[in-house]
C-alpha cells in the first residue's frame, strides 16, 4: 500500500486539503469519491498544483443539496461541478465512460463504477487516484511506475484512444513539455500516424490546449516535441517551414526564456506566431491567418496581431513616420512590446531609438478633456488631426514643456508643423 505525498508548498496543501474535505464529505454520505488527475500526479512530482479534480459516484441532485458551494459547470448531463476558491478550482465530476466519438465530440454515459472512469482517462500518469480518508494511492493502470520512469503512456490502445479524441495528442505534447517526460514508444508511433487528424478538431479546443502550452512552464520544449511528432505543421501551417529555418533553435530558446521571465500570454503567443528572425510584412499576414484560423476571441486576437505588427515597426523605429511612432509610444501594449523585442534580441536598438526619439516617453499629454477641446476650438476641422499629432510628437520629444506652450503650439500656423523634424 502506498500513501500519497500531500503537496509541500502551503497554497497547494491548502487547496488539496479543501478538496480532500469535499471528497470525504461525499464518501460519508455514501458515495465513493477520489482525488484524481493532475493534482495527484503533480504532488507526487512535488510540483505545486492549485486545480484539483475529484471523481465521484454522487448524483448531481445530491451534490446540489449537500455542497451548496459547488456550482454546476458545463452541460447538465455531464454532471460536473466546480468549487472556485481564491487559489484555484476544485472540479467534481461524476464517474463516466465515453460511448461514442467522431474524434471531435464524444457522447458520455455516467456510470457507478470507478474502474470504468479510470480507464476512460487519457494517460496513465493522469489516472492515479487517492482515497480521501486513508490517502492510499489507487493505481489501476501503472501510472506511478510511469511517473518514476518519466513517461507519457496512453491508457489502452494508443491509436484507438487518439482516434476517439484527437485532442489527446496535443495533451500528450503539453504534459511531456510541462513535466519533461518522454513519450512511450507505442504512444509516440500512434501520434506520428494519427497526427494529421488534429485538423478535424474544433479551433477552440486546439486553441485552448495550445494556450496551455504557450503559457506553460516550457513552451519551447512544447514546440520542439510538437515538431518531432510531426504535429507542428498541422498546428501552424503558416509557420510550417520554421523547423527547417536557421532561426528555429533560437525561437525555442527564446520561448523558454520568456516563460522563465513570466511574460504574459499575449507576448508568448506573439513569440509562437512570429519567425525567430526579423519579421517581414508577409509574416504579419501569416500571423493574421493563424489568428483567424484558431478563431481567437476578437479582442485577444487583435492584441496579438497589434503586438506582432509593432515588432515590425520597432525594428526601424528611427525611420518610421511620426504618426506611427507616436501610436506605438502611447499604445497600451508598449510595455509588452519592449519585453517582446528585448527577449527576442537583447541587443536590439529599439530601446535606444525609443529614448532618443521620445526622451519624455512617460509624460502624459499636457492638454486633455475640456482644456484640449478649448485649445482646438479655433482650428479648421481638416487641420486638427495633423496638429495634434505634431503636438504629441513635440511633447514626447521634450520640445514642449507646459500646457501653455502646448496651447501656443496648437494655435501656430500649419507651416510650422510641417517643418518640425523629430
Ligand atoms: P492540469 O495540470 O493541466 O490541470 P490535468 O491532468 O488535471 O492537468 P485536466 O485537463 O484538468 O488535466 O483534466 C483532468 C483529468 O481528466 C486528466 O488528468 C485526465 O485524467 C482526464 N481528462 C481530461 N481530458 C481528457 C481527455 N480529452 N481524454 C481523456 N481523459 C481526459
Ligand atoms: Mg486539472
Amino acid at each position: 500500500m502506498m500513501i500519497w505525498p500531500r503537496p509541500k508548498d502551503p497554497d497547494s496543501a491548502r487547496q488539496v486539503d479543501r478538496a480532500l474535505e469535499i471528497a470525504r464529505q461525499l464518501c460519508r454520505i455514501g458515495y465513493p469519491s477520489y482525488l484524481i488527475g493532475g493534482a495527484v500526479r503533480d504532488s507526487i512530482l512535488e510540483i505545486p498544483t492549485l486545480d484539483v479534480d475529484i471523481c465521484t459516484s454522487c448524483p448531481a441532485d445530491i451534490i446540489r443539496e449537500s455542497l451548496p458551494e459547488a456550482k454546476p459547470w458545463g452541460p447538465r448531463r455531464y454532471s460536473v461541478f466546480r468549487v472556485v476558491t481564491e487559489l484555484g478550482e476544485i472540479e467534481i465530476a461524476h464517474f463516466r465512460k465515453e460511448l461514442d466519438y467522431d474524434g471531435r465530440h464524444c457522447v458520455i454515459q455516467l456510470v457507478d463504477n470507478f474502474e470504468e472512469d479510470v480507464h476512460r482517462r487519457d494517460f496513465t500518469v493522469n489516472a492515479i487516484a487517492v482515497n480521501p480518508d486513508t490517502l492510499e494511492v489507487i493505481d489501476l493502470v501503472g501510472g506511478f511506475a510511469d511517473i518514476s520512469a518519466r513517461v507519457i503512456r496512453a491508457i489502452g490502445e494508443p491509436a484507438i484512444r487518439f482516434k476517439e479524441d484527437r485532442l489527446r495528442m496535443l495533451r500528450a505534447v503539453r504534459f511531456a513539455a510541462k513535466l519533461g517526460f518522454r513519450m512511450e514508444n507505442a504512444t509516440l508511433s500512434a501520434i506520428t500516424l494519427e497526427g494529421s487528424g488534429i485538423k478535424s478538431l474544433s479551433a477552440e479546443r486546439i486553441r485552448n490546449e495550445l494556450s496551455a502550452i504557450v503559457s506553460g512552464p516550457h513552451p519551447g520544449r512544447g514546440m520542439l516535441i510538437a515538431h518531432e511528432l510531426g504535429l507542428w505543421e498541422h498546428l501552424f501551417p503558416e509557420r510550417a517551414d520554421d523547423p527547417q529555418s536557421r532561426g528555429w533553435e533560437r525561437k525555442l530558446s527564446t520561448a523558454e526564456r520568456a516563460a522563465q521571465a513570466g511574460l504574459d500570454k499575449t507576448v508568448m503567443w506573439a513569440l509562437f506566431l512570429l519567425p525567430a528572425g526579423e519579421p517581414e510584412e508577409e509574416d504579419i499576414l501569416a500571423v493574421a491567418d493563424a489568428i483567424r484560423r484558431l478563431k481567437f476571441p476578437k479582442r485577444a486576437g487583435q492584441r496579438i496581431l497589434e503586438l506582432c505588427k509593432a515588432v515590425l515597426y520597432a525594428k526601424n523605429f528611427a525611420d518610421i513616420p511620426l504618426r506611427i511612432a507616436i501610436e506605438i509610444a502611447d499604445a497600451p501594449y508598449l510595455e509588452s512590446l519592449r519585453e517582446l523585442v528585448y527577449i527576442r534580441d537583447p541587443n536590439d536598438d529599439f530601446e535606444t531609438e525609443l529614448a532618443r526619439r521620445f526622451p519624455m516617453l512617460d509624460k502624459p499629454p499636457f492638454l486633455t478633456g475640456e482644456a484640449l477641446k478649448k485649445a482646438i476650438a479655433g482650428i479648421a476641422g481638416n487641420e486638427v488631426r495633423r496638429r495634434l499629432i505634431a503636438l504629441r510628437g513635440a511633447e514626447l520629444s521634450g520640445k514642449i514643456r507646459s500646457a501653455e506652450e502646448a496651447r501656443a503650439f496648437l494655435a501656430d500656423k500649419p507651416r510650422h508643423h510641417q517643418r518640425t523634424r523629430l
